[in-house]
């Protein structure tokens, strides 16, 4: 297991912000995972599990305590049955599967970051999530220092949630995650972005790989390359609305999408209507193509994305009543706070 000190958590998160991180363990065998959390409990260390840092925020005051940065490889394809490490990257094993043939995860093309993380938030694009091609995960228990193995039924996931990022957070460092995938391909109707498409280029090739090639050009179109422009993806939750809360929304005018995950408000539209669309806000642009996606651009601090936050968040509550929900997790520093993790 290498061992670092005083790493800068900007340099290890797409945001590219925050400040340094005590020490950094990098994970290459499972052996080294309870090595590292024994590590910690011994100093009383908070700690935070890093993969590509495409979904996490630092701030500036760091974190005295251990990042252990999750670097286990290996992959296995048992007939469409995929046992992949936790250290692998995501789209890579996206593109095997569509050149392979298999359906369940095209739509996720082009996800930045690793395998261990994409349960954890259960990430979803275009009409697909992990969970429905979701098995099990192998992971370390931090709570009986065990390794054990998740079933879906256990993940309880949902939009962009899991028991990894709510009631258990922290808890577990997946080590594996087994997907089941069949040949075929994605049904029509498509996400109305993908029909837009499909429209406007006459595309006609729904295979996994036609699927990725369509996923792939709409999210080079609108998304930031997370190598030239430091960002998080997606900062802001959709809003999602029971059925009375709808209808609610529907009478004030709001557009309220009906779709097989639920009724939901896109968030990019409240962004839209307040004027921030393509504005810099303290030094975060927010993104004219998909507004809810902010760019570092200069913010350099997370003093700076806090007052941007704060100025939409407040705004959008003040003029609908909604109060958006962060996308991303942030690394929070409990040592001088007096708890554990
Ligand atoms: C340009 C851009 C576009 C994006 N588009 C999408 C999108 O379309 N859909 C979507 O859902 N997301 C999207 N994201 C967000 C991000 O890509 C995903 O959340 C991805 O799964 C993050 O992977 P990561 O390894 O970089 O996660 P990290 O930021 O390293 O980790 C994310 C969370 O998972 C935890 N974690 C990481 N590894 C493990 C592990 N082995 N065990 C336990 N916990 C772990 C971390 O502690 C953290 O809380 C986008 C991000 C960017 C920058």
């Amino acid at each position: 297991m290498k061992s670092y000190e005083n790493v800068f958590i900007s340099s290890l998160t797409t945001m590219r912000i925050g400040g340094t991180a005590r020490h950094v363990l990098e994970i290459e065998s499972e052996n080294d995972i309870p090595e590292a959390y024994n590590f910690a409990s011994a100093y009383w260390y908070p700690t935070y599990i890093i993969g590509g840092g495409a979904n996490t925020i630092g701030r500036d005051e760091g974190l005295d305590g251990v990042i252990l940065l999750n670097r286990l490889r290996g992959f296995n394809d048992n007939n469409g049955t995929f046992t992949i490490m936790a250290g692998e990257n995501w789209d890579t094993i996206v593109e095997y599967a569509c050149e392979k043939g298999y359906t369940g995860i095209e739509a996720l093309s082009r996800i930045p970051g690793l395998v261990g993380a994409a349960p954890v938030q259960n990430i979803g694009a275009y009409g697909q999530d992990i969970s429905g091609v979701f098995k099990s995960a192998r992971a370390y228990d931090t709570a009986t220092h065990s390794f054990i193995t998740l079933e879906k039924k256990d993940m309880q996931f949902a939009y962009r949630k899991s028991i990894m990022n709510t009631m258990m957070k922290g808890r577990f460092f997946i080590i594996s995650v087994t997907l089941e995938l069949k040949k075929g391909q994605m049904t029509r109707p498509f996400y109305n972005s993908v029909e837009k498409y499909i429209e406007d280029y006459g595309a006609t090739d729904f295979s996994p790989k036609g699927m990725r090639g369509i996923v792939s050009a709409l999210r080079a179109d609108k998304l930031p390359d997370p190598r030239e422009k430091a960002s998080s993806g997606s900062f802001f939750k959709n809003v999602y609305l029971d059925p009375i809360e709808s209808e609610k929304a529907e009478e004030k005018g709001y557009p309220v999408h009906r779709g097989r995950d639920g009724n939901k408000i896109n968030s990019a539209w409240f962004i839209e209507q307040c004027g921030f669309k393509g504005q810099l806000l303290y030094g975060m642009r927010v993104n004219p193509k998909a507004p809810l996606v902010l760019i570092n651009e200069s913010a350099g601090t997370y003093a700076n994305l806090a007052r941007a936050r704060a100025m939409i968040t407040s705004t959008i509550y003040d003029k609908f009543g909604y109060w958006l929900e962060q996308e991303p997790v942030e690394i929070i520093n409990t040592k001088n706070r007096g708890a554990q993790r």
